[in-house]
């Protein structure tokens, strides 16, 4: 989709990579089309079998090493896979999560033991993951979960619950964010691994009946006294959690920019087909100034935040995407995603109001975006740390 008609930058450009995009879209145009979103929307879950399918045409787990079973691709191939979801308005499916969140905490910390016996699994979609950071009383505090996981014999014990998990419904590897040190406040934080089948004690709560993102199984989850082996901390060792989230989280932050811009795109596009055809006072909506000026205005902010979220990819290519930035591109792509979305949703009059025109799911769904991954206020916190 190229209507802000601005160059990729080059690290897209790679033919492989092209390459990729293009055959995700055809992927999705063939597994994911709209009447089928619309039964995840109603079912609030993708089916089971999607993660599967997935797997067998080499979409999960892109950017992790071949060998873990992963495609070997990098984040550039996140992107392509966020972008064309996106696109295609198919990002209910909690793949991006799946591989461009949980899969790196593995691949990035876990022992080489931890890789083999999960990446190979997650890549072929018998595994699902998740991560579970957010509690009931605990969610931009993260240093205040109070899950816990206690050492016991040659394992650990996890309580406690956790809510607004993405995936939560399908699931069956979730990340846990747990106390291992309660004294210890951040340092006594692991993050821990629950295989969930079969997993006594194990028990998942509401699918959540939310505003958008329908199609995705956000859910509560319980943890009452589950067993798992010392071999499920991550990294093999207690107290790494918080410096592993701290280091992961501005990848998160880009994933919802890339997202936003996505999303931003494709309502520009849906937008301009539906003013150039609806006619009022005998022309066509388009012909109006105001509706040529409120366009330029979105084309520009959409112009603008493409821009800069390449040059986060770019850095983030190179090891050199700092927290703040990554806070940055978080927090004002969201934010120009909502004002953008709304300003076209106008445009459409009443239909914009009606479910039956992508503009009204794209209204919905943009919400989130300045409340997960840290909320908007969270960003500017650590932005402004940096003054
Ligand atoms: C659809 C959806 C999917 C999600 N997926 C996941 C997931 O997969 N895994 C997961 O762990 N979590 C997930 N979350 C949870 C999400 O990350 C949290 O909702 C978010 O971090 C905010 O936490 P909270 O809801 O507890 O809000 P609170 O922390 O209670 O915040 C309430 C308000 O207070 C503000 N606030 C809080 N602290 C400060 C401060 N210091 N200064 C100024 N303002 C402040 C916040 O910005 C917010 O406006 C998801 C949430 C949603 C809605």
């Amino acid at each position: 989709m190229n209507v802000l008609q601005v160059a990729e930058p080059e690290f897209m450009l790679e033919e492989e990579v092209v390459l990729f995009q293009d055959s995700v879209g055809r992927w999705l145009d063939d597994h994911c089309p709209p009447e089928e979103i619309e039964r995840w929307k109603h079912d609030g879950k993708v089916p089971r079998e999607l993660w599967t399918r997935a797997g067998d045409a080499g979409l999960n787990c892109v950017s992790t090493p071949e060998e873990w079973g992963g495609m070997g691709g990098d984040y550039r191939h996140e992107v392509a896979l966020m972008r064309q979801l996106c696109w295609k308005g198919a990002d209910h499916f909690g793949i991006s999560l799946h591989n461009a969140i949980v899969a790196p905490y593995i691949f990035h910390y876990g022992t080489d033991e931890q890789k083999q016996r999960w990446l190979p699994r997650m890549a072929t979609g018998e595994l699902v993951g998740a991560i579970a950071m957010t509690e009931p009383g605990a969610g931009s505090d993260l240093q205040g979960v109070k899950t816990t996981a206690k050492k016991d014999g040659n394992g650990y014990v996890v309580s406690g619950s956790k809510t607004f998990i993405t995936n939560g419904q399908l699931a069956n590897l979730i990340i846990v964010v747990a106390k291992t040190d309660p004294s210890q406040g951040a340092k006594g934080t692991s993050l821990v691994v629950v295989e969930t089948d079969g997993a006594e004690g194990f028990e998942r709560g509401r699918n959540l009946d939310k505003i958008g993102m329908e199609g995705n199984d956000t859910s509560e989850l319980f943890f009452n006294d589950v067993k798992v082996p010392a071999e499920n901390i991550i990294g093999g060792g207690e107290g790494m959690g918080f410096v592993q989230l701290m280091q992961q989280l501005p990848q998160e932050r880009l994933n919802i920019a890339v997202q936003g811009v996505a999303a931003g795109e494709r309502a520009l596009a849906s937008t301009l087909e539906y003013v150039k055809q609806r006619k009022a006072f005998g022309k066509a909506v388009i012909d109006f100034q105001n509706t040529q000026f409120k366009l330029a205005e979105v084309k520009t902010k959409l112009t603008v935040a493409k821009t800069f979220v390449d040059y986060c990819i770019g850095q983030h290519l190179k090891g050199q995407l700092d927290a703040a930035t990554a806070s940055m591109a978080k927090y004002w792509v969201s934010d120009i995603q909502c004002e953008v979305i709304d300003e076209m949703l106008q445009l459409h009059g009443g239909y914009g109001y009606m479910n039956e025109y992508p503009i009204a799911q794209l209204y919905r769904d943009a919400r989130v975006q300045r409340i997960y991954g840290g909320t908007n206020e969270i960003m500017k916190l650590l932005i402004a740390r940096t003054l």
